[in-house]
């Protein structure tokens, strides 16, 4: 960005600025190769600049978050993702000290209670890890973290996933994708299915809030198929699942297999939410309402059983619940369920009690205008 207003600024043409793309007389240009940064410690974000009070978490809104990053880059070849071409299956980590002195410098300065990591892989070497955990829990950092990582890492460090908990992780996010092998293989996620349903089961044995997707929409997809997905979502067993349409941009390696059935170029709607790949078998629309429908019975499925979850998962649960179907693009189809006859009337009462309101619930409506 410097070397590119000092060009602007300058007069000088842009061709001299490297990892640039440009439009010039029409014609789209690309610039040579830029080389990674050479020390991600040495980059210090202007922290300074924020308007901190926009950054909240949600299921905590009193507590401030920031959105940190320990390393950049994934080295996995997983063929949907556009991450690992971007980073070009690099992985740069900072010093375990310089990333946890950063977390108390948000603590003290800006009092950051919670901090996402945006790290695709935080976990990948072991020992920098075990060294942070170390440094979070020696110096009793006492910042909540939210991250997300992988299968395997989830696997390899069964052993100290109390030292995870006990350094103020409270929600991971594990890639698990799909329910079975073949599709992970197409995926090339380098995982198995009874590894990721035994991550999710290590994770929540930590009372650790444990999230996953799955990527649905391939051609060969039917009504039969995502239902067994959700099936098996279930009795995977994460806290929350969510269920995303497959977008191959053009450069992901899964691309040429999938490029006689993409619907559309129009690259806005490669959310992962609206489908843009036809299945031979169903529509997009049908395609796009069971995207919903899976989510929807999913959580359906998640709210019958909250008497199961510790006291800690169960009032997470319940504001994630609220912000589903608050803030979420699955408002309507979490309306629904909560509107569902079989929804539990614990939590119907929850749910009018925290003024959230229900289709078929004689007091839901008047609640939400109360409350908002
Ligand atoms: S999906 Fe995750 S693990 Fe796979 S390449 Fe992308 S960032 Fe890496």
């Amino acid at each position: 960005m410097a070397d590119l207003i000092r060009a602007l600024s300058c007069g000088d043409s842009l061709d001299k600025v490297a990892g640039i793309a440009y439009r010039l007389d029409g014609v789209a240009r690309r610039t040579k190769a830029r080389s990674f940064a050479a020390s991600l410690d040495a980059l210090i974000p202007a922290w300074d600049l924020l308007d901190w009070s926009s950054y909240f978490y949600r299921p905590a809104p009193e507590g401030r978050l920031a959105i940190v990053s320990s390393s950049r880059g994934c080295q996995q070849a997983c063929s949907f993702c556009s991450q690992q071409k971007f980073w070009e299956r690099s992985w740069r980590d900072r010093s375990p000290e310089s990333f946890v002195g950063e977390l108390e410098m948000l603590r003290d300065r800006y009092d950051v209670r919670i901090a996402m990591l945006s790290d695709e892989t935080p976990t990948v070497s072991r020992e920098r890890w075990q060294r942070i955990l170390d440094l979070l829990i020696e110096r009793q950092v006492g910042v909540e973290l939210l991250l997300e990582t992988r299968v395997p890492d989830i696997i390899r460090d069964q052993d100290i996933l109390s030292r995870y908990h006990e350094a103020g992780i409270s929600h991971i996010y594990v890639g698990v994708e799909a329910t079975n092998q073949a599709t992970l293989d197409l995926y090339k996620k380098d995982i198995l299915v009874a590894h990721s349903k035994r991550a999710i089961e290590l994770i929540n044995e930590h009372d650790i809030v444990s999230e996953t997707s799955f990527v649905l929409g391939n051609p060969d997809e039917t009504k039969e198929s995502i239902e067994t997905t959700v099936d098996l979502a279930k009795w995977f067993a994460p806290d929350m699942a969510f269920f995303l349409a497959i977008a191959p941009w053009p450069y992901a390696d899964i691309y040429p297999d999938l490029e006689p059935h993409v619907a559309t170029h129009d690259y806005r709607r490669y959310n992962l939410v609206e489908p843009v790949v036809k299945p031979r078998d169903m529509t997009l629309e049908e395609m796009r309402q069971a995207l919903f429908k899976a989510t929807g019975s999913f959580f359906h499925d998640k709210f019958e059983r909250l008497d199961q979850l510790t006291p800690h998962k169960r009032n997470y649960m319940i504001d994630v619940l609220r912000l589903l179907i608050e803030h979420s693009y699955l408002g309507d189809e979490m309306k629904k369920m909560a509107g569902h006859a079989s929804m539990p009337p614990a939590v119907r009462r929850m749910l009018a009690e925290l003024g959230i309101s229900i289709p078929g619930s004689s007091s839901g409506d008047s609640q939400t205008r109360r409350a908002s």
